[in-house]
């Protein structure tokens, strides 16, 4: 199993990093993770530009063009040049004494990895999710390496038996601990807006020019905790996750649990044709 690491790709026991490194230390660092598919990375210039622009908001001066011009070294010396795989890239602040202030003009250090993985042709799931309080900070708008929150309400997730947790922030729903989160109402798409409080996905981004071709209309309103009964149908998004359909949401049960809403289902569909179509877009 191959890393790049630092300009170099090297075998995952010679991949080290100073104990100083202060992604270890403090979480200080962006990561983004894409799926290559048959024919090619599916949408790798957004998810390129979203760490750059991460990396920007937080002040690491690191040019993302460096991981694109050695992505594909990576995927051959990982036996993985056309084959379905994910990529997961990350860029920290590099190594420098334990102080919050850090110094000036050290290297980012930079890491990715490819592992075999075949995305399900069309996602059947029906997830079941708790209702979790979003406890997490206020700039869930960044790809941040530090993660406590969404793996804490994650987990209780698991606990619970179910696949996803839900987060309510300030009585609505903001987004999933690892997806986005959809609502249909009387056939228009509702869904939180892209501000701080949740991760713009790029599958997000997909479904909502996806419902632009379908003529779906698409509101970005928050949906409130107690409005969760009045939906006719849920549905998350995420890069593995892609579209899948909410059986259970909280107490809350979607289409007697088995049935898929006739939108989320159009979704599903619409985006496993883009797959197949024009993954390097
Ligand atoms: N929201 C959160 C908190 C996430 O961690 C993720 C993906 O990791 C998403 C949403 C979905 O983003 P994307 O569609 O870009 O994978």
């Amino acid at each position: 199993e191959k890393v790049y690491l630092n300009g170099k790709i090297v075998s995952v026991e010679d991949a080290r990093i100073s104990v100083f490194d202060r992604g270890f230390l403090f979480g200080d660092g962006i990561y983004e993770v894409m799926v290559q598919l048959e024919n090619g990375i599916f949408h790798k210039k957004a998810h390129l530009d979203r760490l750059q622009e991460n990396l920007i908001k937080i002040g690491i001066p690191y040019n993302v063009k460096e991981i694109d011009d050695q992505l594909e070294t990576l995927l051959e010396s990982s036996n993985l040049s056309n084959e379905s795989c994910l990529i997961y890239m990350q860029v920290t602040r590099g190594v420098a004494p334990r102080k919050h202030s850090y110094p000036k003009g050290v290297p980012a250090t930079v890491m990715m990895y490819a592992l075999p993985y075949t995305l399900p042709p069309i996602n059947p799931k029906h997830m079941k999710a708790i209702l979790e309080p979003d406890f997490r900070w206020h700039r869930c708008d960044i790809k941040s390496i530090s993660l406590l929150g969404n793996i804490m309400t994650n987990e209780s997730a698991m606990e619970a038996n179910t696949n996803e947790a839900a987060l309510i922030r300030n009585g609505v729903i903001t987004e999933g601990s690892h997806t986005n989160i959809f609502f249909v109402k009387n056939g228009t798409i509702l869904t939180h807006p892209a501000n701080e409080h949740i991760l713009n996905g790029i599958s997000r981004q997909i479904v909502f020019q996806l419902c632009k071709d379908l003529e779906i209309p698409v509101i970005e309103k928050p949906v409130a905790e107690n409005e969760v009964i009045d939906m006719d149908e849920a549905f998350f998004t995420g890069t593995t996750t892609q579209v899948a359909s909410i059986a259970q949401l909280g107490e809350h049960t979607f289409y007697g649990n088995d049935d898929v809403g006739k939108i989320t289902r159009k979704l599903q569909e619409a985006f496993a044709e883009l797959r197949m179509m024009d993954s390097t877009q």
